[in-house]
C-alpha cells in the first residue's frame, strides 16, 4: 500500500508471559467513578450514569519500564490520576453487565495526566475536555497482565507517590461503576473493538507534578510504573 503521507505507527504495549504486544486502538475513560474523588472536585458523588470521554492512541507512552514524559504546553496544573486499566480482547455492541468480563482481554496501571486548569475552563465556559485531557503523552500504560494469568482484579490497592511521597491511595473495590458495568453502558453508545482500552477512573488525591517529578503508580498484583516529568 503507496500512502501520500507517513502513516501513524502502531501504539502497543506488551503483555506479561507472552511475545505478542497488545495493540492500543481508541482510549475511552470514565468519568468521576470514585465518590472521593467526585467530592474532591466538587461534584454530587451519588451514582448517576457513567460518562466518557476518549483520547487519542498517540496519547499512550508504554510505561513498561520507567519513561519520561514532557510537561505539555499551555498548562501550569498537570495533575496525576492513577487509574486501572482494560484491555479490550472481544468487541461487541450492547453487552450486557453479565457478558461483558469476557470482552476483557488483561488488565494494566495507568495515569490519565490531565492539564486541569483547561480542563476547568473548558467546564466553566460549557467547551470539549479535549485540551484538558488529549494531548501528547497523556496516557502512560503499564505492561498487560493477561486475564488468562491473573483473573479479574476487583479488590485490590492503587496508589501514586510523587518523589516517594504519598499522593493517592485507594482501593479499585470503590469503583462507582464497576469494570463489567462500565463496559456494558460504554458499549451501548459505541461498539467497542479488540485493542480499545478503557481507563476507568481516579480515586481522590488528584495533584499537581511539576518538572523533575517522579511518578510512581501501583495497584496490587498488576504491577507498577514510573513516570519522571521532564
Ligand atoms: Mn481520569
Amino acid at each position: 500500500m503507496d500512502y501520500c503521507v507517513s502513516p501513524p505507527v502502531v501504539k502497543s504495549l506488551p503483555v506479561k508471559n507472552q511475545k505478542a504486544r497488545f495493540p492500543v486502538n481508541r482510549i475511552f475513560c470514565v468519568g468521576r467513578n470514585y465518590a472521593a474523588h467526585a467530592i474532591e472536585m466538587g461534584k454530587d458523588p451519588s451514582r448517576e450514569a457513567p460518562f466518557f470521554f476518549m483520547k487519542p492512541t498517540q496519547a499512550v507512552i508504554d510505561a513498561s519500564t520507567p519513561q519520561s514524559m514532557d510537561y505539555p504546553p499551555m498548562t501550569n496544573n498537570l495533575h496525576h490520576e492513577i487509574e486501572l486499566v482494560v484491555a479490550i480482547g472481544k468487541g461487541g455492541q450492547a453487552i450486557s453487565v453479565a457478558d461483558a468480563l469476557s470482552h476483557v482481554f488483561g488488565y494494566a496501571v495507568g495515569l490519565d495526566m490531565t492539564r486541569r486548569d483547561l480542563q476547568g475552563e473548558a467546564k466553566d465556559k460549557g467547551r470539549p475536555w479535549e485540551f484538558g485531557k488529549a494531548f501528547a503523552q497523556s496516557a502512560p500504560i503499564g505492561p498487560i497482565s493477561a486475564v488468562a494469568d491473573i483473573g479479574h482484579p476487583a479488590d485490590a490497592t492503587i496508589s501514586v507517590t510523587v518523589n516517594g511521597q504519598p499522593r493517592q491511595s485507594s482501593n479499585i473495590n470503590l469503583l462507582i461503576w464497576s469494570v463489567a458495568e462500565s463496559i456494558a453502558q460504554l458499549s451501548q453508545y459505541e461498539a467497542l473493538e479488540p485493542g480499545d482500552v478503557i481507563m476507568t477512573g481516579t480515586p481522590e488525591g488528584v495533584a499537581a507534578v511539576v518538572r523533575g517529578d517522579v511518578m510512581h503508580g501501583q495497584i496490587d498484583g498488576l504491577g507498577e510504573i514510573t513516570i519522571t516529568v521532564r
